[in-house]
């Protein structure tokens, strides 16, 4: 017998498993609308002008050696900024672990791993649904996981009432996962007032609150706007996890940069839990690729690249939320007699439509337009071009 002769197919991943189908799709028309990254209005991949002027800038750096500790901690550095504020005291006074991180993912998975290290016993609370890759993720690291309610069929936005509950009567001390914007797969978010409950909630129990900053800037097209909900846990004085990524808000996917943070109670603490993190994060993959690191330390250090950036940022949300609009706008033209106001209500990348599996089957066989089963919309996918054939196919097979 072979040594790997009991090994069958890892199950399809929900989402890998969209591009397939399109991919395979024969028909001129078709339409994906599963890809979670940025397309412009042509639905074309985009290269942001604030990268191709940081490209420009660090052309003829050398990389064959590991990046500089300076470049490395410019990044987290202002990093951290996004996430906690420029004048965050936390910052300020060093009170934080911070590293960089294989892009979202990887962030999250340095942390599961740390939450394994030392909270070996505990679980992760997701909300319910999440991002499928958050169940592999703390799989993988051996943590338990538990789901709290987060969204209500009826209304296709949040269920705060079944959540608050949720939080009150998990076990004081649970660690939880939160989307702080642009909730995935939903697009439902917590108003400014519920952030301000939950965040009390949290610290009635004093849960630990990790926060997964996938798409900051996509929701409001404001980065310290899409940052409320943690400035919100910061001014009760939570000390917070947070996972940050810039394949979406810079769209440097391919290029897997991201900032695991968690915040400390002094410096000390600080370089202690900073040097657990490295050294997990060295036995599994040593160090991470450098090229992408100093995209983003030049972006953000150079205040015309940043602002610069900040201005794209605010073009491509502006982009989706239109077309959320165009969206609504159409199917409603049609004469639905179902209401769709959820498609503007929601936010971020996402629209959860509220199509059944057998509507989005549907979708594919008869129209070539594919998403996941869940009924989840990719807003970046819709273009001036194909909105009108989307809503179509929407009301046809909707009705
Ligand atoms: N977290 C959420 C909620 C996401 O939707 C994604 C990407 O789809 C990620 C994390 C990870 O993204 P990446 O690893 O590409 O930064």
């Amino acid at each position: 017998v072979g040594c790997w002769d009991h090994v069958g197919p890892a199950p399809k991943d929900p989402i890998n498993g969209v591009t397939e189908a399109f991919l395979a799709d024969p028909s001129p028309s078709k339409i994906n609308l599963g890809v979670g990254a940025y397309r412009d209005d042509k639905g074309r991949p985009v290269v942001l002008q604030c990268v191709r002027e940081a490209e420009a800038k660090i052309a003829g750096s050398v990389f064959l050696e590991s990046l500089s500790a300076v470049v490395n901690s410019k990044m987290i550095e202002e990093s951290v900024k996004l996430v906690y504020g420029n004048d965050s005291d936390v910052v300020k006074e060093g009170r934080f672990a911070g590293v960089q991180a294989l892009s979202g993912t990887g962030a999250c998975r340095l942390f599961a791993e740390f939450q394994r290290r030392f909270h070996p016993e505990s679980h992760i609370y997701f909300p319910d649904p999440t991002w499928s890759n958050h169940h592999n993720i703390w799989r993988d690291a051996q943590i338990r996981e538990r789901t709290y309610h987060y969204y209500h069929h009826d209304s296709k936005g949040l269920n705060f009432a079944a959540l608050i509950d949720d939080i009150k009567n998990a076990p004081h001390g649970s660690f939880f996962l939160l989307h702080p914007c642009a909730h995935n797969p939903t697009g439902a978010d917590p108003t400014e007032e519920q952030w301000r409950e939950i965040s009390y909630q949290f610290k009635v129990k004093n849960h630990f609150p990790f926060f997964d900053m996938a798409y900051q800037g996509f929701a409001s097209g404001d980065l310290d706007k899409d940052a409320q909900a943690i400035r919100i846990f910061l001014e009760d004085k939570h000390l917070i996890g947070c996972a940050q990524s810039y394949a979406k808000n810079m769209g440097l996917y391919g290029h897997r940069v991201g900032c695991l943070s968690i915040l400390c109670s002094d410096s000390k603490q600080g370089a202690a839990i900073r040097s657990q993190l490295q050294q997990i994060a060295r036995a599994m993959y040593g160090s991470p690729p450098v090229h992408g690191v100093l995209l983003v330390s030049t972006i953000l250090s150079d205040s015309d690249l940043k602002s610069l950036w900040v201005d794209e940022l605010k073009d491509m949300a502006d982009r989706i939320r239109t077309m959320r609009t165009t969206l609504r706008e159409n199917i409603e033209k049609l004469g639905s007699p179902l209401c769709w106001e959820h498609i503007t209500n929601q936010l971020g990348m996402f629209c959860f439509s509220g199509l059944s599996p057998d509507q989005v089957d549907r979708l594919a066989r008869e129209f070539h337009i594919y998403m996941t089963r869940d009924g989840r919309i990719s807003m970046a996918g819709v273009t001036t071009g194909n909105v009108n054939y989307v809503a179509n196919a929407i009301h046809e097979v909707a009705s």
